[in-house]
């Protein structure tokens, strides 16, 4: 079985990394402490162990990516996250994301399409650190009704709308952030529903993300 090791090489880059997303713009500490808590190198094959501090997107499993660090962070940040908000992932594919998530606090459900990468994170070791996030394997198109409403929701693949049962599985007040596709760009977009349903939109960056896909596969 893989082992996993933390040493201060791996720590030594994390910091550095963290510093260089901190110099891009990130400025909510809880989120760079968060994501200064977790070895990214964990998630990664380990050939890619010597590159996993640099900042960029990685290939996971099944054609999928690991975002880039600066993405992550740039995302989390735009939730807001207060301590014990229910969040819902759409993307799980590393778990990456979910747990800095969890790191800064969040009650975490998270969703993933593929039932290869759903199976391969039940496997994942350090995921015992974080017993409280709760996996599913389903359509994020669909989000989780039984668990509704959500404070947060956090779209992780390249929305090609603002998927409307997720807007419904928000909270008043409740937000969502997302990346909407628009011929082939994502414009990072922030969501804040109003008590009668309706809705805010912020637009933020570009980035570039994998397709969010309907159905299971
Ligand atoms: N948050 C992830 C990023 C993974 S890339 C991380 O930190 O590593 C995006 C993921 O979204 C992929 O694993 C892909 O399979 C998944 N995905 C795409 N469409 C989806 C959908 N409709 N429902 C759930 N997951 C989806």
């Amino acid at each position: 079985m893989r082992k996993f090791e933390d040493t201060y090489r791996h720590k030594g880059l994390r910091k550095k990394l963290i510093d260089s997303i901190r110099d891009k713009g990130i400025t909510n500490e809880r989120v760079l402490e968060a994501m200064m808590n977790i070895p990214r190198h964990f998630f990664l094959d380990t050939a890619l162990d010597h590159i996993a501090y640099e900042d960029r997107a990685f290939p996971i499993q099944e054609g999928q990516t690991i975002s880039q660090p600066y993405t992550v962070a740039y995302q989390t940040q735009l939730l807001e996250i207060e301590p014990y908000d229910k969040v819902l992932e759409i993307g799980t594919g590393s778990a990456y994301q979910a747990m800095v998530l969890a790191e800064v606090g969040a009650n975490v459900f998270t969703i993933e399409r593929q039932k290869k990468l759903f199976d391969l994170n039940k496997e994942f070791i350090f995921r015992k650190k974080y017993p409280g996030i709760k996996f599913f394997y389903g359509d994020g198109f669909e989000g989780l009704p039984t668990f509704a409403p959500f404070d947060k929701i956090l779209i992780t693949a390249a929305a090609p709308f603002i998927p409307p049962k997720l807007i419904e599985q928000l909270k008043p007040n409740g937000r969502m952030v997302l990346p909407l596709d628009n011929e082939g760009v994502q414009k990072m977009m922030r969501i804040t529903k109003n008590h009668d349903g309706s809705y805010e939109e912020e637009t933020f960056s570009n980035f570039s993300f994998v397709p969010m896909l309907k159905g299971r596969n």
